[in-house]
């Protein structure tokens, strides 16, 4: 029986380079795929429907929250934004691993729900090197970056719930310990031998 995926959620303050990193670790490892999210946000030009996002309309999404679609959901500047459980589980039972690129209240509504979820916070090498991404890179009218760092020192103290922590010194560094993680997991004996669970009076190995 092929390996069921899991879901590798990967967090860190804004500036620290996720996505940069997220893109580098999935053009080495194909076999992993990028959660599609659905938003009520209109696409932006170059975006594509079930790539980018499932766009969707306001009651849609409301409909999506009633009936549990979603793993996690959140608003952000007046958009709705969450993660469709039926993705996640069509690539699972597929075998493929799932990087999720989400918040701390995200990563933790995905840790509740699944509990071989793989969290990854990634770091910055250093506070300084954090405040000079977040003023070097394109700013948004309302971007206040006292208020971003603030916001990551109260972040980076609460990231006790996540099993990896990762120091982006080097994006092709960042990437392969990512990818290491991954297939160090793909041995993980209860995802192995899942039965272990039911069958066996081993608890799951803390990490
Ligand atoms: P954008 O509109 O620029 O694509 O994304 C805006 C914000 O929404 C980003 O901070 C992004 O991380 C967040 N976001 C995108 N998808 C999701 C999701 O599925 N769940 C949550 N909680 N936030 C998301």
């Amino acid at each position: 029986m092929p390996l069921r995926g899991v879901p590798i959620v990967v967090t860190g303050p804004s500036g620290v380079g996720k996505g940069t990193v997220i893109a580098e670790m999935m053009r080495r490892d194909p076999g992993v795929v990028h959660s599609v999210s659905m938003t009520t946000r209109p696409a932006r030009p170059g975006e594509t429907e079930g790539v980018s996002y499932f766009f969707v309309d306001r009651p849609r999404f409301e409909d999506a929250i009633r009936r549990h679609e979603l793993v996690e959901w959140a608003e952000v500047y007046g958009n709705y934004y969450g993660t469709p459980l039926a993705f996640l589980e069509e690539n699972f039972n597929a075998g493929r691993d799932v990087v999720l690129d989400i918040d701390l209240q995200g990563a933790s509504a995905v840790r509740a729900h699944f509990e071989d979820a793989i969290l990854i916070y990634l770091l910055p090498p250093s506070l300084e090197s954090l405040k000079e991404r977040l003023v070097n890179r394109p700013r948004g009218d309302g971007d206040d970056i006292d208020l971003r760092l603030s916001e990551a020192c109260t972040e980076m103290r609460m990231i006790g719930m996540f099993h990896y922590a990762l120091v982006n010194d080097d994006v092709g560094r960042a990437a392969q310990a990512i990818q290491h993680i991954i297939h160090a997991d793909r041995h993980r004996l209860q995802r192995v031998y899942p039965s272990l669970r039911e069958n066996s009076l081993l608890g799951r190995p803390k990490v």
